[in-house]
């Protein structure tokens, strides 16, 4: 199929379709300057072990070298703009369409963007909590602090280390954000999948609830993914491109 075609067809699934959500990763923010941070050609990972610094066992063991090596993506995030994949999100919520978006992103560009039903997978940076009293602040004015000084946040309360609501390796996704992304797969009629290479579980899994459920699915990633022979279209492209097109089409159709 021809780019075109794949946007209409894209398009008409849309339009049958009353129940849709969106599935996100970190392709849909590099158009925005955020790097996929799990990926080994990101960058943030030369001459560092990621179970040494992005652990909980790493965080607690040497909370500044973890410090040290989010500083470049805390920078980006906090100055990061939503960019138009994000903007037709938000778009197809308003028109009712999209139910809900699933994230591995801790970026928060969805809910800056204006979407409402968010479910973060890897937590976000909006708060931090002391893993000692397990008080949860706001996270921007301590990330911004950090960035000054670049020292460990510590408690105010009781001098504890405060760590940003992300997810580290080896720590428990969270299960409320987990069950409600399981619902909404089992709940749609069309599964749009943007920016993931679906190769971590639960990203890998919840395509496949999706599917089994009876939806069909649409994927827009500039790389090939596990899910391609199973989706119904899959556009290998930038979602900054493509999804603002896909809700064009859709509003000449309607
Ligand atoms: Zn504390």
């Amino acid at each position: 199929m021809m780019l075109d075609e794949q946007i209409h067809a894209a398009a008409e699934l849309f339009k049958k379709a009353k129940h849709v959500i969106a599935f996100t990763g970190a392709g849909i923010s590099t158009p925005s300057g955020i790097p996929d941070y799990r990926s080994p050609n990101s960058g943030l990972w030369e001459n560092v072990n990621p179970i040494e610094v992005a652990s909980m066992y790493g965080f607690r063991q040497n909370p500044q070298a973890f410090y040290n090596w989010i500083y470049p993506l805390t920078r980006l995030t906090l100055y990061a703009k939503p960019n138009p994949a994000h903007e037709a999100l938000v778009k197809l919520e308003r028109f009712g369409l999209l139910k809900a978006i699933i994230t591995q992103n801790i970026d928060m560009l969805h809910t800056r963007a204006g979407s409402k039903t968010v479910y973060e997978l890897h937590g976000h940076l909006r708060e931090a909590t002391c893993v000692h009293c397990f008080t949860v602040y706001p996270a921007e004015p301590i990330i911004k602090q950090f960035l000054e000084d670049r020292k460990v946040p510590k408690c105010p309360k009781c001098g504890g280390v405060i760590k940003p609501n992300v997810i580290l390796y080896g720590e428990q996704l969270p299960i409320a954000q987990i069950q409600a992304a399981r619902d909404a797969a089992r709940r749609c009629e069309l599964m749009l999948i943007v920016g993931s290479s679906l190769e971590v579980a639960p990203a890998s899994e919840l395509p496949m609830l999706a599917i089994r459920s009876g939806a069909k699915l649409v994927i827009v990633n500039l790389e090939p993914t596990p899910a391609d022979e199973i989706a119904e279209v899959v556009i290998h492209a930038d979602a900054a491109e493509i999804l603002p097109q896909i809700v064009h089409r859709l509003e000449a159709i309607a």
